[in-house]
Protein backbone atom coordinates (compact mmCIF):
# COMPACT_ATOMS: atom_id res chain seq x y z
CA UNK A 1 0.00 0.00 0.00
CA UNK A 2 2.88 2.34 -0.07
CA UNK A 3 2.15 3.81 -3.20
CA UNK A 4 -0.93 5.32 -1.93
CA UNK A 5 1.23 7.59 0.29
CA UNK A 6 2.39 8.94 -3.10
CA UNK A 7 1.42 11.89 -4.07
CA UNK A 8 0.10 11.37 -8.15
CA UNK A 9 1.93 12.72 -10.47
CA UNK A 10 -0.44 14.98 -11.90
CA UNK A 11 -0.49 17.02 -8.93
CA UNK A 12 2.64 18.39 -10.18
CA UNK A 13 1.33 21.48 -12.45
CA UNK A 14 2.68 21.17 -15.77
CA UNK A 15 3.32 24.57 -16.94
CA UNK A 16 4.06 25.71 -20.42
CA UNK A 17 7.96 25.84 -19.13
CA UNK A 18 7.90 22.66 -18.00
CA UNK A 19 6.55 21.54 -21.73
CA UNK A 20 9.84 21.94 -22.86
CA UNK A 21 12.48 20.25 -21.66
CA UNK A 22 16.44 21.10 -21.69
CA UNK A 23 18.25 18.10 -23.90
CA UNK A 24 22.10 18.55 -22.22
CA UNK A 25 25.31 17.04 -22.46
CA UNK A 26 27.45 14.81 -20.41
CA UNK A 27 31.17 15.68 -21.12
CA UNK A 28 34.41 14.04 -20.05
CA UNK A 29 36.88 16.83 -21.86
CA UNK A 30 36.66 20.25 -23.38
CA UNK A 31 37.43 18.27 -26.73
CA UNK A 32 33.79 16.58 -26.41
CA UNK A 33 31.86 20.07 -26.81
CA UNK A 34 31.87 20.25 -30.22
CA UNK A 35 30.32 16.70 -30.44
CA UNK A 36 28.03 17.98 -28.03
CA UNK A 37 26.96 21.39 -30.10
CA UNK A 38 27.61 19.06 -33.58
CA UNK A 39 24.43 17.09 -31.72
CA UNK A 40 22.40 20.09 -30.55
CA UNK A 41 22.98 20.32 -26.95
CA UNK A 42 21.38 23.00 -25.26
CA UNK A 43 24.18 22.77 -22.66
CA UNK A 44 26.31 21.02 -20.81
CA UNK A 45 24.45 18.84 -17.93
CA UNK A 46 27.71 17.08 -16.51
CA UNK A 47 31.50 18.07 -17.58
CA UNK A 48 33.19 15.08 -15.55
CA UNK A 49 36.54 16.63 -14.33
CA UNK A 50 37.98 13.24 -13.36
CA UNK A 51 39.92 13.52 -15.95
CA UNK A 52 42.04 15.76 -15.03
CA UNK A 53 43.45 13.57 -12.81
CA UNK A 54 42.94 10.09 -14.13
CA UNK A 55 45.02 10.20 -16.28
CA UNK A 56 47.70 12.25 -14.64
CA UNK A 57 50.57 11.60 -12.79
CA UNK A 58 50.56 14.77 -10.42
CA UNK A 59 47.49 16.68 -9.58
CA UNK A 60 46.49 19.38 -12.01
CA UNK A 61 47.09 22.63 -10.70
CA UNK A 62 44.71 25.99 -10.58
CA UNK A 63 45.82 27.26 -14.04
CA UNK A 64 45.41 23.78 -15.89
CA UNK A 65 41.88 23.39 -14.57
CA UNK A 66 41.10 27.17 -15.23
CA UNK A 67 42.03 26.65 -18.71
CA UNK A 68 40.20 23.27 -18.90
CA UNK A 69 37.04 25.13 -17.85
CA UNK A 70 37.24 28.19 -19.26
CA UNK A 71 37.78 26.58 -22.52
CA UNK A 72 34.22 24.90 -22.01
CA UNK A 73 32.75 27.74 -20.40
CA UNK A 74 33.53 29.91 -24.42
CA UNK A 75 32.79 27.24 -26.69
CA UNK A 76 29.39 27.14 -24.91
CA UNK A 77 28.86 30.88 -25.11
CA UNK A 78 25.45 31.83 -23.44
CA UNK A 79 24.53 28.56 -23.08
CA UNK A 80 24.69 26.88 -19.20
CA UNK A 81 27.41 24.60 -18.33
CA UNK A 82 26.98 22.24 -15.24
CA UNK A 83 30.93 21.61 -14.41
CA UNK A 84 30.61 18.77 -11.45
CA UNK A 85 33.54 18.72 -8.86
CA UNK A 86 35.97 15.82 -9.01
CA UNK A 87 34.29 12.90 -8.14
CA UNK A 88 37.22 10.54 -7.50
CA UNK A 89 36.83 7.54 -6.46
CA UNK A 90 34.14 4.07 -7.08
CA UNK A 91 34.98 3.65 -10.86
CA UNK A 92 37.47 6.58 -11.34
CA UNK A 93 39.89 5.48 -9.90
CA UNK A 94 42.85 8.51 -10.23
CA UNK A 95 46.37 7.99 -10.76
CA UNK A 96 48.50 10.68 -8.79
CA UNK A 97 48.99 8.55 -5.94
CA UNK A 98 47.67 11.43 -4.16
CA UNK A 99 45.11 9.92 -2.23
CA UNK A 100 44.82 6.14 -0.30
CA UNK A 101 43.25 3.40 -2.01
CA UNK A 102 39.54 2.48 -0.65
CA UNK A 103 39.41 -0.83 0.50
CA UNK A 104 35.42 -0.71 -0.80
CA UNK A 105 35.72 2.13 -2.98
CA UNK A 106 31.98 2.49 -3.74
CA UNK A 107 31.15 3.09 -0.32
CA UNK A 108 34.64 4.64 0.96
CA UNK A 109 36.22 8.03 0.26
CA UNK A 110 34.81 8.96 -3.34
CA UNK A 111 33.11 12.38 -4.73
CA UNK A 112 32.25 15.03 -1.98
CA UNK A 113 33.92 13.18 0.56
CA UNK A 114 37.17 12.80 -0.66
CA UNK A 115 37.32 16.46 -1.29
CA UNK A 116 36.29 17.59 1.86
CA UNK A 117 38.68 15.40 3.31
CA UNK A 118 41.41 17.05 1.43
CA UNK A 119 40.70 20.77 1.68
CA UNK A 120 43.40 22.22 -0.27
CA UNK A 121 42.87 19.91 -3.34
CA UNK A 122 39.47 20.93 -3.45
CA UNK A 123 39.88 24.56 -2.87
CA UNK A 124 41.73 24.89 -5.77
CA UNK A 125 39.62 23.13 -7.70
CA UNK A 126 37.23 25.65 -6.38
CA UNK A 127 39.27 28.82 -7.55
CA UNK A 128 39.90 27.71 -11.13
CA UNK A 129 35.96 27.13 -10.95
CA UNK A 130 35.58 30.70 -9.78
CA UNK A 131 37.94 32.21 -11.90
CA UNK A 132 36.54 30.33 -15.02
CA UNK A 133 32.78 31.75 -14.16
CA UNK A 134 33.87 35.37 -15.57
CA UNK A 135 33.64 33.34 -18.98
CA UNK A 136 29.99 32.00 -19.37
CA UNK A 137 27.62 30.56 -17.27
CA UNK A 138 28.53 28.41 -15.28
CA UNK A 139 26.96 25.82 -12.10
CA UNK A 140 28.92 23.73 -10.09
CA UNK A 141 27.67 20.82 -8.72
CA UNK A 142 29.38 18.18 -6.16
CA UNK A 143 29.01 14.56 -6.16
CA UNK A 144 28.25 11.85 -3.92
CA UNK A 145 26.39 14.39 -1.58
CA UNK A 146 25.43 12.52 1.46
CA UNK A 147 24.36 15.05 4.53
CA UNK A 148 23.67 18.86 4.50
CA UNK A 149 26.69 19.10 6.90
CA UNK A 150 28.54 18.22 3.96
CA UNK A 151 27.16 20.39 0.90
CA UNK A 152 26.82 23.09 3.38
CA UNK A 153 30.68 23.02 4.43
CA UNK A 154 31.68 22.79 0.70
CA UNK A 155 29.56 25.70 -0.02
CA UNK A 156 31.49 27.71 2.97
CA UNK A 157 34.71 26.43 1.20
CA UNK A 158 33.46 28.14 -1.95
CA UNK A 159 32.24 31.42 -0.54
CA UNK A 160 35.70 31.58 1.13
CA UNK A 161 37.34 31.19 -1.98
CA UNK A 162 35.02 33.60 -3.92
CA UNK A 163 35.86 36.42 -1.15
CA UNK A 164 39.59 35.77 -1.55
CA UNK A 165 39.58 35.93 -5.16
CA UNK A 166 37.77 39.27 -4.99
CA UNK A 167 39.83 40.83 -2.48
CA UNK A 168 42.96 40.01 -5.16
CA UNK A 169 40.60 41.47 -7.76
CA UNK A 170 39.58 38.92 -9.58
CA UNK A 171 36.51 38.82 -11.70
CA UNK A 172 34.09 36.19 -10.90
CA UNK A 173 30.60 35.74 -12.77
CA UNK A 174 27.18 34.75 -11.47
CA UNK A 175 27.15 31.04 -10.74
CA UNK A 176 24.42 28.87 -9.72
CA UNK A 177 25.36 25.88 -6.84
CA UNK A 178 23.69 22.37 -7.20
CA UNK A 179 24.06 18.84 -6.59
CA UNK A 180 23.86 15.39 -7.15
CA UNK A 181 21.26 13.16 -5.88
CA UNK A 182 23.22 9.69 -6.40
CA UNK A 183 23.24 8.40 -2.84
CA UNK A 184 19.59 7.18 -1.60
CA UNK A 185 19.45 8.97 1.61
CA UNK A 186 19.79 12.42 -0.07
CA UNK A 187 16.68 11.33 -2.53
CA UNK A 188 14.78 10.65 0.41
CA UNK A 189 15.52 13.76 2.03
CA UNK A 190 15.52 15.57 -1.25
CA UNK A 191 13.28 18.03 0.55
CA UNK A 192 16.05 18.94 3.16
CA UNK A 193 18.32 19.98 0.83
CA UNK A 194 16.40 21.75 -1.50
CA UNK A 195 16.62 25.26 0.67
CA UNK A 196 20.83 25.00 0.11
CA UNK A 197 20.89 24.10 -4.04
CA UNK A 198 20.15 26.16 -7.27
CA UNK A 199 19.03 22.69 -8.61
CA UNK A 200 19.30 18.98 -8.54
CA UNK A 201 20.43 16.53 -10.83
CA UNK A 202 19.92 13.22 -10.41
CA UNK A 203 23.11 10.50 -10.71
CA UNK A 204 20.94 7.24 -11.56
CA UNK A 205 24.44 4.95 -12.41
CA UNK A 206 24.91 5.35 -8.80
CA UNK A 207 21.54 6.06 -7.47
CA UNK A 208 20.71 2.82 -8.77
CA UNK A 209 23.88 0.76 -7.45
CA UNK A 210 23.13 1.61 -3.96
CA UNK A 211 19.50 1.28 -4.09
CA UNK A 212 19.66 -2.44 -5.50
CA UNK A 213 23.31 -3.27 -4.00
CA UNK A 214 24.15 -4.26 -7.14
CA UNK A 215 28.10 -2.48 -7.97
CA UNK A 216 27.35 -1.03 -11.73
CA UNK A 217 30.13 -2.55 -13.31
CA UNK A 218 30.08 -6.31 -11.83
CA UNK A 219 28.37 -8.30 -14.40
CA UNK A 220 27.63 -11.01 -12.47
CA UNK A 221 24.87 -8.84 -10.74
CA UNK A 222 23.92 -7.13 -14.05
CA UNK A 223 20.64 -8.37 -14.07
CA UNK A 224 19.75 -6.75 -10.24
CA UNK A 225 21.10 -3.77 -11.65
CA UNK A 226 17.97 -2.16 -12.83
CA UNK A 227 17.35 1.63 -13.60
CA UNK A 228 14.31 1.35 -14.77
CA UNK A 229 12.86 -0.74 -11.38
CA UNK A 230 9.63 0.82 -10.20
CA UNK A 231 11.68 1.97 -7.23
CA UNK A 232 13.82 4.44 -8.65
CA UNK A 233 11.16 5.90 -10.63
CA UNK A 234 9.10 6.44 -7.07
CA UNK A 235 12.04 8.02 -5.95
CA UNK A 236 12.94 10.09 -9.11
CA UNK A 237 9.55 11.65 -8.48
CA UNK A 238 9.76 12.14 -5.17
CA UNK A 239 12.78 14.34 -6.00
CA UNK A 240 11.49 15.84 -8.82
CA UNK A 241 8.27 16.97 -6.50
CA UNK A 242 10.72 18.39 -3.82
CA UNK A 243 12.19 20.26 -6.45
CA UNK A 244 9.52 22.06 -7.93
CA UNK A 245 7.55 22.47 -4.53
CA UNK A 246 10.65 24.80 -3.90
CA UNK A 247 10.79 25.86 -7.66
CA UNK A 248 14.15 24.83 -8.57
CA UNK A 249 14.88 22.72 -11.56
CA UNK A 250 15.31 18.95 -11.48
CA UNK A 251 17.61 17.24 -13.93
CA UNK A 252 18.87 13.68 -14.57
CA UNK A 253 22.19 13.18 -15.48
CA UNK A 254 22.52 9.66 -15.17
CA UNK A 255 22.50 7.23 -18.38
CA UNK A 256 18.83 6.62 -17.49
CA UNK A 257 18.13 10.09 -18.78
CA UNK A 258 19.04 9.04 -22.40
CA UNK A 259 16.88 5.44 -22.13
CA UNK A 260 13.59 5.88 -24.73
CA UNK A 261 12.04 3.55 -22.07
CA UNK A 262 12.28 5.88 -19.33
CA UNK A 263 12.49 9.18 -21.36
CA UNK A 264 8.38 9.51 -21.54
CA UNK A 265 8.22 8.66 -17.93
CA UNK A 266 10.07 11.12 -16.81
CA UNK A 267 9.03 13.81 -18.69
CA UNK A 268 5.39 12.77 -17.25
CA UNK A 269 6.99 13.57 -14.24
CA UNK A 270 7.83 17.00 -15.45
CA UNK A 271 11.92 16.51 -15.34
CA UNK A 272 13.06 19.69 -16.28
CA UNK A 273 16.56 18.27 -18.13
CA UNK A 274 18.32 15.02 -19.98
CA UNK A 275 21.54 15.37 -19.70
CA UNK A 276 23.69 12.26 -21.81
CA UNK A 277 25.84 11.21 -24.02
CA UNK A 278 25.68 13.65 -26.84
CA UNK A 279 25.43 10.68 -29.44
CA UNK A 280 22.16 9.96 -27.93
CA UNK A 281 20.72 13.65 -27.95
CA UNK A 282 19.16 13.32 -31.26
CA UNK A 283 17.05 10.45 -30.72
CA UNK A 284 15.85 11.64 -27.41
CA UNK A 285 14.48 15.02 -28.58
CA UNK A 286 12.84 13.10 -31.55
CA UNK A 287 10.90 10.79 -28.85
CA UNK A 288 10.59 14.23 -26.80
CA UNK A 289 9.21 16.46 -29.62
CA UNK A 290 6.86 13.30 -29.98
CA UNK A 291 5.73 12.91 -26.89
CA UNK A 292 2.36 13.88 -25.94
CA UNK A 293 2.79 15.41 -21.86
CA UNK A 294 -0.39 14.48 -20.85
CA UNK A 295 -0.78 10.82 -21.54
CA UNK A 296 3.22 10.44 -19.94
CA UNK A 297 1.69 11.99 -16.89
CA UNK A 298 -0.62 8.94 -17.18
CA UNK A 299 1.48 6.78 -17.81
CA UNK A 300 4.28 8.02 -14.89
CA UNK A 301 1.11 7.63 -12.43
CA UNK A 302 0.80 4.38 -13.62
CA UNK A 303 4.80 3.33 -13.71
CA UNK A 304 4.98 4.30 -9.71
CA UNK A 305 2.50 2.02 -8.42
CA UNK A 306 3.67 -0.76 -10.12
CA UNK A 307 5.80 -3.80 -8.08
CA UNK A 308 9.55 -4.12 -7.29
CA UNK A 309 10.56 -5.45 -10.98
CA UNK A 310 11.56 -3.74 -14.14
CA UNK A 311 10.18 -6.00 -16.77
CA UNK A 312 6.59 -4.77 -15.57
CA UNK A 313 8.04 -1.21 -16.02
CA UNK A 314 9.52 -1.88 -19.37
CA UNK A 315 6.35 -4.17 -20.79
CA UNK A 316 4.13 -1.39 -19.90
CA UNK A 317 5.77 0.98 -21.28
CA UNK A 318 6.51 -0.75 -24.69
CA UNK A 319 2.80 -1.48 -24.99
CA UNK A 320 1.57 1.90 -23.61
CA UNK A 321 3.55 3.91 -26.38
CA UNK A 322 3.55 1.39 -29.20
CA UNK A 323 1.05 3.79 -31.11
CA UNK A 324 2.74 6.66 -31.07
C1 LIG B 1 25.60 8.94 -11.95
O1 LIG B 1 26.05 8.38 -10.95
O2 LIG B 1 24.49 8.69 -12.46
C2 LIG B 1 26.40 9.98 -12.62
C3 LIG B 1 25.91 10.71 -13.61
O3 LIG B 1 27.68 10.11 -12.22
P1 LIG B 1 28.85 9.11 -12.65
O4 LIG B 1 28.31 8.19 -13.69
O5 LIG B 1 29.94 9.99 -13.13
O6 LIG B 1 29.17 8.43 -11.36
MG1 LIG C 1 27.76 9.11 -9.91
Amino acid sequence: QLHRRIRPVGQTKVTADRDRSLLAANINDPADVAKALANGAQAIGLFRTEFLYLKAHQLPTEAEQFRAYKAVLTQMGEKPVIIRTADIGGDKQETTGAFDDQMNPYLGLRGLRLSLTHQSIFRTQLRALLRASAYGKLSIMFPMVTTLHELRVAKALLDQERIKLLSEGVAIGRLKVGMMVEVPVVAIMADQFVNDVDFMSLGTNDLTQYLLAADRGNEQVADLYQPENPAIFRLVKSVIDACHDHQIPAFMCGELAADPLAIPILKGMGLDGFSMNPAAISYAKQLIDRLNTRRMVTLANEVVTMAADQKQVIDFVHQATANG
